[in-house]
């Protein structure tokens, strides 16, 4: 039974610990494909082109807005960030479950336009512990940290949005919650539609 790929979105907090987890379920699982957003932030220390994002100047990332070459874009804390659209639908179309690392304003966008889109929201333990986790990463400055906790204040708020929590209590216990909720989502009607349609047709020849 052939399907396409299921296309999951995960949200969540700065410093909940969300590329920890991709990273970890890659590693993991097969059949995931993560895709590599598109971003005017300069890089952290660490940090490839075309590995973590592509890093682009704000022109640049005008014109692929002008082109029409992402899927969704935002702006996050004075940088813009975007989906590329061609990776996104070739990995769908192959059958790759593809899993994209965006903030709400991305998420509600993907929603609108993949209405079987799986969408996933990770939290932390408690707010303590997320203010501890994003001051320990030690890659953002002060300013950047309560910027981004005064961002989280209103993410907060559109938690509801999500189809499903992932509590990051345990990094392991996570990633295999994931997996599961993706499993579940491949037998969700809408991505099944090409299979039903057949089994239909053959019982209505009956
Ligand atoms: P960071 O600067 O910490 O890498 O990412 C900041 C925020 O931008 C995170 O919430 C991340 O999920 C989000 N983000 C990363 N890529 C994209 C994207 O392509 N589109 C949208 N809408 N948000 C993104």
């Amino acid at each position: 039974m052939k399907r396409k790929g299921v296309l999951v979105v995960v949200s969540g907090f700065s410093g909940v610990g969300k590329g920890t987890i991709m990273r970890r379920l890659i590693e993991k699982y097969e059949g995931y494909a993560l895709s590599i957003s598109a971003t005017t932030r300069a890089p952290r220390d660490g940090e490839t082109d075309g590995k973590e994002y592509f890093f682009h100047t704000r022109e640049e990332f005008r014109q692929m807005i002008s082109r029409d070459e992402l899927v969704e874009y935002a702006c996050y804390c004075d940088n813009y960030y975007g989906t590329p659209r061609n990776y996104v639908e070739e990995q769908m179309a192959r059958g790759k479950d593809i899993i994209l690392e965006i903030e709400i304003q991305g998420a509600l966008k993907i929603k609108a336009k993949y209405p079987d889109a799986l969408l996933l929201f990770v939290m932390p333990p408690s707010g303590d512990a997320l203010r501890q986790r994003l001051t320990d990463r030690g890659t953002e400055s002060a300013e950047v940290i309560e910027a981004r906790l005064e961002r989280a204040k209103a993410e907060a708020d559109g938690i509801e949005s999500y189809d499903y929590i992932l509590v990051n209590d345990n990094l392991e216990d996570c990633v295999d919650r994931m997996h599961e909720l993706i499993r579940c989502q491949h037998w969700q009607v809408g991505n099944n539609e090409e299979f039903i349609d057949k089994v239909r047709t053959e019982i209505k020849g009956f």
